[in-house]
């Protein structure tokens, strides 16, 4: 990959870079697509990346099916998929860790600690085995995002970062490669998610600025369904994720939530009027 990459950048092409743990949906799609419009050459990268998982979480059931991701990949304009064993990105002896501080103290830092020391060591080194000149994420992940921009920028990495919108199913539910885990009824359930945010948000719109408020309704909705559990609810400034007890500015409302044993989040971003 490293060797293909150098050649990519010899012949000037522009390089497109979308990093997935497979098990790809229309939201990774999305992501695919766009960097085909932008890019001379697509890289997928398809990697379940056992240094972001916890040691209580799903990695071993984790769904992979690479045959179908590279069929898919292929259909929404990849050239390459790229999907290395865990030992060619972490030979023996690999104790390099990548850490970027604030932002990943809060929120899914904090539910999952490690989580992001993982992410942003293996997004490192796949830009620097990929040497992308842009690269696709996902709002959906917004703390992740938010993350890797801003190690782009402390590093002087020269891709530049694209986040674009979250890709839900017909009730709203994001899609997510975790979805597949649910019970139909808890599929039902998992509507609660984007309900909350939107009521949240139409909070907002319409004048309220206590974050308290707005939160305690929120959680009032998500309890309606009887196998939700909240893990954390938040509103904080989209930029920092620090919380905002009175809101203003562009805002992030955070959820994450078990339904069941399934861990889901979203996320929605309102500029307060
Ligand atoms: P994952 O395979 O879950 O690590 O996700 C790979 C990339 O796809 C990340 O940048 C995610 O934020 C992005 N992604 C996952 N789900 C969605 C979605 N529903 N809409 C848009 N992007 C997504």
């Amino acid at each position: 990959m490293a060797l293909v990459s150098q050649q990519l950048a010899r012949q000037g092409k522009r390089v497109g870079l979308v990093p997935t743990m497979g098990a790809l949906h229309e939201g990774h799609l999305s992501l695919i697509r766009r960097s085909a419009s932008q890019n001379d050459a697509v890289i997928v990268t398809v990697f379940v990346n056992p240094l972001q998982f916890g040691p209580r979480e799903d990695f071993a059931r984790y769904p992979r099916n690479l045959a179908r991701d590279v069929r898919l990949s292929r259909a929404a304009g990849a050239d390459i998929v790229f999907a290395p064993s865990s030992r060619a990105l972490y030979p023996s002896g690999f104790q390099t860790r990548i850490d970027v501080d604030r932002l990943s103290e809060r929120w899914e830092g904090r539910s999952r600690p490690g989580h992001f020391r993982g992410v942003a060591t293996v997004v490192t080194l796949l830009f620097q085995v990929t040497r992308p000149t842009n690269a696709y994420f996902g709002q959906k992940d917004y703390q992740q995002a938010l993350i890797i921009q801003r190690l782009a920028r402390d590093l002087q990495l020269s891709v530049k970062v694209h986040v674009l919108p979250t890709v839900r199913e017909p009730d709203g539910v994001a899609m997510s490669s975790r979805n597949a885990y649910l019970t139909s009824a808890q599929r039902e359930q998992a509507a609660v998610l984007p309900r909350a945010l939107r009521a949240a948000r139409a909070r907002i719109l319409a004048g309220e600025r206590r974050a308290r408020s707005i939160l305690s309704r929120v959680r009032r909705l998500i309890r309606q369904a009887t196998d939700a559990r909240i893990d954390y609810a938040a509103i904080v400034d989209a930029r920092t994720l620090e919380p905002q007890p009175r809101l203003h500015g562009r805002v992030a409302i955070l959820l994450a939530v078990w339904i069941g044993r399934t861990r889901l989040i979203d996320n929605l971003l309102v500029d307060v009027p």
